[in-house]
């Protein structure tokens, strides 16, 4: 029985590559792995999969009676549909221990950096299996997005040993180029419905039992999304409808460092004091913040009690 390896919901670029660089890991250990997405792949990974010729792994969004390696989350809230009725035998990741447990041991290998791809290099390492230099270009390419090219807080010394690494292997020359590529993909706004850009990079959060949606849309410019906000605002709202405390969505500045903070809540006041800032309107800027993970999410805990 085939083991798919798979990532978070709504997928970004590392749960993809993460999911086709793990399964090529264990099928060179003789092992039948196949790596899997939920949903449709974003504009960025799209660039990626295409300049690195892999294709768009096959789809899997329900576990039942499935054999499952979790890739880049350990959330029930981000993992395939009746993860209880299949059986998780794999976690491979860099985020906080989320809620998934299993009945039996599993394969647990998590680290504190900045991407999947970074985890994923030390563990072939560690197999001393050689990674393919497709395959190498295509984790490089995840830790490039998850660190916003070394820029983010997430951001660590195995993520930059990791990509100098994965690129000799890879042969690319101009990793900031290949950032700016993806960049490009990933920010191209214009006439792309609200609904589908919140979607693009967007995580649901269990906060002592209120359910917290978080979207991000990396930007060279906030001007890109100017004439969209009421839009974006509108789809925020739609979303929030849908049983949700609170529907926040970051607007980063890539360029400038920072983000702009769309809220749509049941209480704008706690989410303001969990940023230490005031909204005007429906946003509040808050500089330096680039990270969901490590700045947007830890505040929003704090500030639910958690
Ligand atoms: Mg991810
Ligand atoms: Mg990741
Ligand atoms: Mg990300």
């Amino acid at each position: 029985m085939p083991v798919y390896v798979v990532g978070h919901k709504s997928p970004d670029t590392d749960s993809v590559t993460a999911a086709i660089a793990y399964a090529e890991l264990m099928k060179a250990k003789g092992e039948d792995y196949i790596p899997c997405i939920q949903g449709k792949p974003n504009p960025e990974t799209e660039t990626v999969l295409k300049r690195f010729g892999a294709a768009v792994p096959e789809s899997l969004t329900d576990a039942t009676g499935k054999k499952i390696a979790l890739v880049d989350h350990s959330d029930l809230a981000q993992a395939p549909d009746n993860l209880s009725q299949g059986e998780v035998v794999a976690i491979v990741d860099h985020h906080k221990i989320g809620d998934v447990t299993t009945n039996n041991p599993i394969f647990f290998w998590a680290m504190p950096v900045g991407c999947t791809g970074t985890v994923l290099k030390v563990l072939y390492d560690l197999e001393g299996v050689a990674i393919k230099p497709n395959v190498a270009g295509m984790m490089m390419a995840a830790i490039l997005s998850d660190t916003v090219n070394f820029k983010s807080p997430t951001c660590t010394d195995a993520d930059k040993k990791a990509v100098a690494e994965l690129k000799a292997i890879s042969g690319v020359t101009d990793t900031d180029a290949l950032f700016m590529e993806m960049l490009k993909a990933k920010s191209a706004v214009e006439g792309v419905p609200a609904m589908e850009l919140l979607d693009r990079d967007y995580k649901d959060f269990d906060m002592k039992g209120k359910k917290v949606g978080v979207g991000q849309l990396e930007l060279a410019t906030l001007d890109q999304v100017a004439s969209m906000r009421d839009d974006l605002y509108k789809a925020m709202q739609e979303k929030k409808a849908g049983g949700r405390h609170t529907v926040l969505l970051m607007l980063t500045d890539v360029v400038k460092e920072g983000t702009d903070l769309m809220v749509a809540s049941d209480e704008p006041a706690l989410i303001e004091g969990a940023f230490n800032a005031k909204l005007q309107g429906n946003s509040m800027w808050i500089e330096g913040m680039m990270s969901r993970k490590k700045q947007t999410i830890p505040n929003l805990q704090k500030a639910f009690g958690l």
